[in-house]
């Protein structure tokens, strides 16, 4: 954990901890409140490139444009870490997420848990706070389930973390299996490529996803 994750947890705690008891909801980004899918293809679209979401992963689909086979795994990682530099401020809101969150920050505290590189961290602050995200934003690299655990602990009321990647959802499982767990994938398309497990409640979308919450929450 770099100092300055251990800052964003150190002020997500307090912040909770100053709350607590409260009920509590951890919230991914990519995917879950942002179509990040399609705002990475749109932004390699500007550098000769494009995601051909053929299977559920990332970097083998990077294509040149007019390639067959897929860009050199490091040519995708390095992309991939420009888009988080400098592009990913303007990736599209997920259909509700936004109202959604909003009634749901009204019975319980919203802490953003997105593992992302550290470049991204003021493009994605902003993001979040023009799409009316204002809530504190944690970001992580590697598992999430210990800083879950640490979250849940400290707002000591009942908790949900909601993610579209099956290992973030076991990290949950694993570190902290009291906090309810959701799986959801934004883009329509990835979802239909997206792997689910039976240890993880899966929802198609916001709409879905509000009561569930809701009613987490509220155990
Ligand atoms: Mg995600």
């Amino acid at each position: 954990m770099s100092d300055e994750q251990a800052v964003d947890l150190g002020e997500a705690l307090a912040h909770l901890r100053a709350r607590a008891p409260t009920p509590l909801a951890i919230i991914d980004v990519d995917e879950v409140l942002g179509l990040f899918v399609q705002g990475f293809d749109r932004w390699l679209r500007g550098r000769g490139h494009e995601l051909r979401m053929t299977s559920f992963r990332l970097f083998g689909n990077v294509f040149a444009v007019d390639a067959e086979a897929p860009a050199d795994k490091a040519d995708a990682q390095a992309l991939f870490q420009l888009y988080f530099a400098e592009g990913c401020g303007r990736m599209a809101v997920a259909p509700g997420a936004v109202e959604a969150l909003a009634r749901v920050a009204e019975r319980a505290a919203v802490v953003i848990l997105t593992n992302a590189p550290e470049a991204s961290r003021r493009l994605r602050g902003d993001w979040l706070e023009r799409q009316g995200l204002p809530y504190p934003l944690i970001v992580n690299g590697g598992a999430k389930g210990p800083v879950i655990r640490a979250l849940a602990d400290a707002a000591g009321g009942p908790a949900a973390f909601v993610d579209d990647l099956l290992p973030n959802l076991d990290s949950a499982a694993e570190h902290a299996p009291q906090v309810a767990r959701f799986q959801l994938v934004a883009d329509p398309a990835l979802r239909a490529l997206a792997p689910a497990s039976p240890s993880h409640p899966r929802v198609e979308d916001w709409a879905e996803l509000e009561p569930r919450l809701a009613a987490a929450l509220s155990s």
